[in-house]
């Protein structure tokens, strides 16, 4: 692995900016929700560059499409991608660069004419975002058999169209069975869609793993009473707890430490008048870390401190659990080959791990797998200011054909 993989930069960076054109909203952004004509345009062309390139495309029953190494499609193949739907006000690198550099990637190791024992394919996954139909990251969790294709097929977005309807309007209910592409490794390039990379000035982030999350809603009850008549001291306000849990959660964080993140983000509160002691407020706590053990030390700190909030001021809680993601560790064995090719082409990296989800962590309950992320400028993503300098893009995609290479060699 001490060479390294010529890439094409042009091609690349020309190819990025054709797709964001393939949704383009007016004055910047991109909009291509899954299996909308705009998707559907996306996916065209990136079929035409999977065929520019050689590959044989084939789209699964759940709309995952593949651009594979021609006449090598039941070997087991060192896989990279990422998928091409946004949300509603998107921008053109979260998903697309996956997808685009991945293709890059692959191509570039074809023309080099190295020969690879394994063979290479790009995947493009079906609603990653999860926008339009629930769960999120549902192409994967098909492909992986997490999640059965006949459910899948059913799930409906808002207007009441189920999945497989949608995917037959624009052409992309495939004929393979989900899973049918034998995976020897799976790689997934991506934009950090987080501050730290783009604040320390470094071009590589060399990912770890995913972090668990774990969502749990509280419903704090009290008095409803007026706020000119009750004394302070005969209240049993449920905002005065809520208040407190929010406060909590910063310094259960700090406590915590080792990336601990804690957030209350959203309060209803019943009856919501400004004369009024709140009755009832319901909070969602959300923690998160890619430690398990730690996630549930949280858990239970929190849990521990909003009983010990009620016991204070009177109140009555009841907590219900809504989500539950374990965290996910990527193959030690390639994590260290990213970090060694962000090395081997003097780039400035550092380990970390995601914040957000990405259909890498579906794969990494199967298949061995790694992630690369370069820098979000300002941290800024599921927006129309998503940005990242050509160079970072440029940067990750020739980690990603080195990674690739290695991974196909042994
Ligand atoms: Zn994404």
């Amino acid at each position: 692995m001490s060479h390294t993989t010529q890439i094409n930069a042009k091609r690349l960076l020309e190819r990025l900016e054709t797709l964001a054109g393939r949704g383009a909203l007016p004055g910047g952004g991109v909009s291509r929700m899954t299996l909308t004509p705009e998707d559907k345009s996306g996916r065209d062309l990136m079929r035409t560059w999977f065929e520019e390139a050689g590959l044989t495309v084939q789209v699964d029953a759940a709309g995952n499409m593949f651009g594979l190494t021609p006449g090598r499609e039941s070997e087991p193949h060192v896989l990279t991608g990422s998928h091409l739907d946004t949300v509603a006000t998107g921008g053109p690198y979260d998903g697309a660069l996956g997808v685009v550099g991945g293709l890059e990637a692959v191509q570039s190791l074809r023309e080099s004419g190295r020969d690879l024992p394994s063979p290479l394919g790009v995947a493009v996954f079906t609603n990653e975002e999860g926008v339009r139909f629930f769960p999120d990251m549902l192409g994967s969790l098909v492909f992986t058999g997490d999640l059965a294709l006949d459910k899948a097929l059913i799930c409906l977005d808002a207007d009441g169209i189920p999945l497989g309807r949608a995917l037959a309007d624009i052409g992309y209910d495939g004929s393979h069975t989900p899973g049918h592409v034998p995976v020897k490794a799976f790689m997934e390039l991506h934009i950090e869609q987080g501050p730290i990379l783009d604040a320390k000035g470094l071009s590589i982030g060399v990912v770890k793993g995913v972090q668990g999350i774990h969502w749990t809603e509280y419903t704090l009850s009290g008095a409803t009473n007026h706020a000119g008549t009750t004394p302070m001291d005969m209240r049993r306000d449920a905002l005065l707890g809520a208040a407190e849990a929010v406060v909590f959660a910063r310094r259960l964080a700090g406590e915590i430490g080792n990336g601990q993140r804690a957030t209350i983000g959203s309060l209803k509160v019943a009856p919501c008048l400004s004369n009024v002691v709140a009755e009832k407020v319901t909070l969602i706590t959300d923690l998160r870390n890619a430690d398990m053990g730690l996630l549930q030390q949280a858990q239970t700190m929190m849990e521990d401190e909003i009983a010990a909030i009620c016991k204070r001021h009177g109140l009555e809680s009841l907590a219900k659990e809504l989500v539950l993601v374990d965290a996910v560790d990527f193959d030690p064995r390639i994590v260290g080959m990213v970090q060694e090719q962000a090395d081997v082409l003097g780039l400035s990296s550092m380990p970390m791990i995601s914040g957000a989800g990405h259909d890498a962590q579906i794969m990494a309950g199967k298949f061995p797998t790694g992630m690369i992320f370069v820098p979000s400028k300002d941290g800024v993503s599921h927006n129309v200011r998503e940005h990242t300098e050509p160079d970072d893009l440029v940067a990750g995609t020739r980690v990603l054909a080195g990674v690739l290479a290695g991974l196909a060699g042994q």
